[in-house]
């Protein structure tokens, strides 16, 4: 089967210099094999969504030598495909309405917070209702998947991954109380729409997947693979923020750097050069590897983005 990956930005703001990593990993290491890319708009988190920012995104990946097949797809054009993946998660009595708030599940979980998740995990208060008792409430409410053990899977880059139950585990909302997919809903019929065979993120969401391959068993559909690769850090540690400095793809382009000198950073980074010579995408794609990338995070120092202007 032929490779196809893919570029998902969120138009949530503007693309910085660690999106611009894994978007390379992500393209190079489709187009490397000879594989597709298609590119997919994420802005189901509408409140979230800044004006603009998704043609920013297009025009930062350009800019960056990245390139892509078909026309972008765009969640939100896309709310009937996600609400029939209910429809059917709903015929499967695989998933439940739950009116719980926030600080009710806060109030009766006794485990850890998992924040990436957005919460603690699900103590299973409405877990007793049917599909059928949706029509019963009179408050809104959101869908929850009946989740099983995350199961383990096998990465690209990180090899075998276990997701503690702590933190992937309990049922998750596939569709939100405001009447909208989830991110993990949609995202995973999106994928399986979309042909794609390997999904390469950032190790950000590695407690993401468990829940996903559950969604993609659920529906019937066949998972892609997954390559989780290691974040941009400040000097700090932590993940790349504003007190970084500006790292900003559309301002360091403002600011003179050329793209091949952000690539070539990120190539040495990669290890798929010995120094941060300026380079193309396209020249790295008889270099690409995975084996070279480290497995900590990369971290960027206000040298080194000062060390990119002309
Ligand atoms: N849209 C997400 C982001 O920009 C990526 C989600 C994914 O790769 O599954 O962080």
């Amino acid at each position: 089967m032929r490779v196809t990956g893919r570029l998902a930005p969120s138009p949530t703001g503007a693309q910085h210099v660690g999106n611009a990593r894994t978007y390379l990993i992500a393209w190079l290491a489709a187009r490397s094999r000879g594989g597709r890319v298609v590119l997919r708009i994420e802005d189901i988190d509408t409140w979230r969504n800044k004006p603009g920012a998704a043609e920013q995104a297009l025009e930062d990946l350009r800019w960056l030598g990245l390139d892509w097949d078909d026309e972008p797809w765009v969640q939100l054009q896309r709310l009937p495909v996600y609400r029939s993946a209910l429809e059917e998660l709903k015929a499967r009595n695989r998933v439940y309405p739950c009116t719980c708030t926030r600080s009710d599940i806060l109030a009766a979980a006794s485990a850890p917070h998992a924040a990436d998740l957005g919460g603690p995990v699900y103590p299973g208060t409405c877990a007793h209702r049917t599909p059928a008792d949706a029509n019963r409430l009179d408050r809104p409410f959101a869908w929850r998947f009946r989740a099983s053990e995350p199961p383990a899977f096998t990465d690209l880059y990180c090899g075998e991954i276990h997701v503690a139950p702590a933190l992937a585990g309990g049922d998750f909302v596939v569709w939100r109380n405001d009447d909208m997919p989830a991110y993990q809903l949609a995202v995973v019929v999106d994928d399986a729409a979309q042909g794609i065979t390997e999904v390469v993120r950032g190790d950000d969401l590695i407690p993401s997947t468990p829940r996903q391959l559950m969604l993609y068993q659920a529906l019937g559909l066949t998972p892609p693979r997954f390559a989780h690769v290691p974040m941009v850090v400040g000097p700090d540690g932590k993940r790349l923020a504003k007190r970084h400095g500006d790292t900003r793809l559309s301002q360091l382009r403002d600011s003179g750097v050329s793209p091949q000198s952000l690539v070539g950073l990120l190539a040495w980074s990669c290890g798929w050069q010995t120094d941060d010579r300026p380079v193309s995408p396209s020249a790295l794609l008889s270099l690409f590897q995975w084996a070279s990338i480290p497995s900590q995070p990369f971290v960027l120092t206000e040298e080194r983005v000062a060390g990119l202007l002309p």
